[in-house]
């Protein structure tokens, strides 16, 4: 069954919406606040995200860009005002679609039938999706080669995005300071282990929220390290 995410303030219109998304079989989940609307939008796996533009706390131009930062969930966005869809254009947010209010909820679910369609046909065949990795609020895309915390992007050099993205895909190993050098360094390189610890001390000051306690990049004292799940 579909997932589908309503993000929407107007509590009468969210709960219509929701009845007729329901009625045709979609699972539904409803937001009414900005920031609690992103949070569940990149938390969860949806099939589509139905956004609107006037929201507290944060508007759909900033949610509608977050989301798209990390996920290629379908997007329709809702406002009152036939400007505002210019503007979302305009911007490039990468939206999917536009509704303008008042509209009909077989309209919307049409819509979103219609999208849903095109989006699994997309996935379907096999379109290069990016490989990733995601470990808690840690997001490692591969073929990007970018790294977010908690939705937001941090920057790596090459060695300590490959060193990281190493211990990521092979977690609760643990791995001596010799075994990740002659990984991750060629042979050529010049250096020693003690390079391993200078780069696990920058990533975590990039992806830990307290490098004294780390969360992810665990220091196995006398062995090496492990990265835990
Ligand atoms: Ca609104």
């Amino acid at each position: 069954m579909a997932k589908i995410l309503i993000i929407e303030d107007e509590i009468s219109i969210a709960e219509l919406e929701k009845d007729y998304l329901e009625l045709s079989g979609f699972d539904v989940d409803m937001e009414h606040e900005g920031i609690s609307g992103l949070k569940k939008a990149l938390e969860v796996e949806y099939d589509l995200i139905i956004l609107d533009l006037m929201l507290p706390g944060m508007d759909g131009f900033e949610i509608c860009r977050k989301i798209r930062e990390e996920k290629d969930v379908p997007v329709l966005m809702v406002s009152a005002k036939k400007d505002d869809i210019d503007k979302i254009r305009g911007l490039g947010l990468g939206a999917d679609d536009y509704v303008t209010k008042p509209f009909s909820p077989s309209e919307l679910v049409a819509r979103v039938k219609a999208h849903l369609a095109r989006y699994e046909r997309l996935v379907g065949s096999n379109v290069q999706k990016n490989d990733t990795v995601e470990i808690r609020g840690l997001k490692i895309d591969k073929t990007a080669r970018r790294v977010w915390v908690n939705g937001e992007e941090r920057q790596f050099t090459t060695k300590e995005f490959d060193l990281l993205t190493f211990l990521a895909e092979n977690p609760n190993h643990v791995y001596s300071k010799d075994e990740l050098f002659r990984r991750i360094w060629d042979m050529e390189s010049i250096g020693d282990i003690a390079t391993v610890t200078v780069h696990i001390k920058k990533i975590r000051e990039k992806i830990e929220f307290d490098t004294a306690k780390p969360q992810y990049i665990e220091t196995i004292w006398g062995v090496g390290y492990r990265f835990k799940v």
